[in-house]
């Protein structure tokens, strides 16, 4: 089986979606914590299976020799993330699995947010599995579904400075690591996964201008006033330090890299931010 934890996440509707292109829908297992938001999915002839990263229990038996799993990195900040992702290693290791996937972030990224990304690869490089690190860059609609208070405020807040970000759509990384679970010769490969090209914020602000025929300006602030604006706005402290240091990694030029992998992957170059946001501002 091809196995997709995270399935009901926003990555991993679109990993499963594009995998339902390419292999028979009973080849294919959804991990889910619930059910119910998978119902879809099973209607469709997908297998899903039931698991929490913070109960090990619940990997048991989850997974067969010969699977092809991708480990989609969780989102619960506060629970431990590495040891989570231990828990589905540990378990798609022991059932000998054929390959093992998962989704980390960029080489390049100091910021404090890849801490848990590079933990975990080392856990998966020591553990013997063959493995794939596809290293996510940041995706297009980190920004482009926050369109709100950009086009109350007619203006694109960002602590990044002149920094560019090379960001791709969900869509794309999605179709990056459909490549590789449906594909041969990835086993213990680190791709470096971005969009084509890699745009500033002033570009940004400009082009969600041109799309709204409003005046969006960019306005660039500290660091500082970056996180007080994110926990003003209800972010946990913590949380909100951590996009703040994500900041500091863009205007460093951490999040620019571009290599290629992405298209290459995909066999088709990368969504440009102007669809993202135009898809935004019409959905
Ligand atoms: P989502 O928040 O939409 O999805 C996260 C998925 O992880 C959900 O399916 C969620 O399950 C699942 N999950 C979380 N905790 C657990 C758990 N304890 N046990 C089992 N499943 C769990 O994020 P995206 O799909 O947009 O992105 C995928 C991952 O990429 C994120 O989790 C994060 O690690 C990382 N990320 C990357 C960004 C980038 O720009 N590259 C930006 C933001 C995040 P459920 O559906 O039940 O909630």
């Amino acid at each position: 089986s091809i196995v997709v934890t995270g399935a009901t996440g926003h990555l991993g509707r679109h990993v499963v979606e594009q995998l339902l292109e390419k292999v028979p829908a009973e080849r294919i297992t959804a991990v889910v914590r619930n059910a119910e938001k998978a119902s879809d999915l099973a209607d469709r002839g997908v297998r899903i299976a039931v698991a929490d990263y913070n109960a090990p229990e619940t990997f048991d038996g989850l997974f067969a020799a010969g699977d092809k799993v991708l480990l989609i990195s969780g989102n619960e900040f506060d629970k431990g993330r590495v040891g989570q992702h231990k828990v589905v290693l540990d378990a798609a290791r022991e059932a000998r699995v054929a390959l093992f996937a998962y989704t980390s972030a960029p080489g390049s990224v100091t910021a404090a947010l890849a801490d848990d990304h590079r933990a975990t690869e080392q856990l998966i490089v020591d553990s013997g599995v063959p493995y794939v690190l596809l290293r996510n860059g940041w995706y297009h609609e980190n920004y482009t579904e926050n369109l709100t208070p950009v086009l109350e405020h007619g203006a694109v807040v960002q602590a990044a400075g002149e920094g560019r970000v090379a960001s791709a759509s969900r869509a794309d990384y999605a179709a990056a690591a459909v490549a590789v679970l449906t594909g041969e010769g990835h086993e213990n490969a680190t791709y470096e996964l971005s969009g084509d090209t890699a745009w500033s914020f002033a570009e940004y602000a400009a082009e969600v201008g041109r799309q709204t025929g409003k005046e969006i300006a960019y306005n660039p602030v500290p660091v500082d006033t970056y996180a007080g604006i994110l926990t003003g706005a209800g972010l946990p402290g913590p949380l909100a330090e951590i996009l703040a240091g994500v900041e500091v990694s863009i205007e460093r030029g951490e999040l620019a890299v571009t290599t290629g992998d992405l298209s290459r992957l995909a066999g088709r170059p990368t969504t440009p931010v102007a669809e993202s946001i135009k898809a935004a501002l019409e959905g």
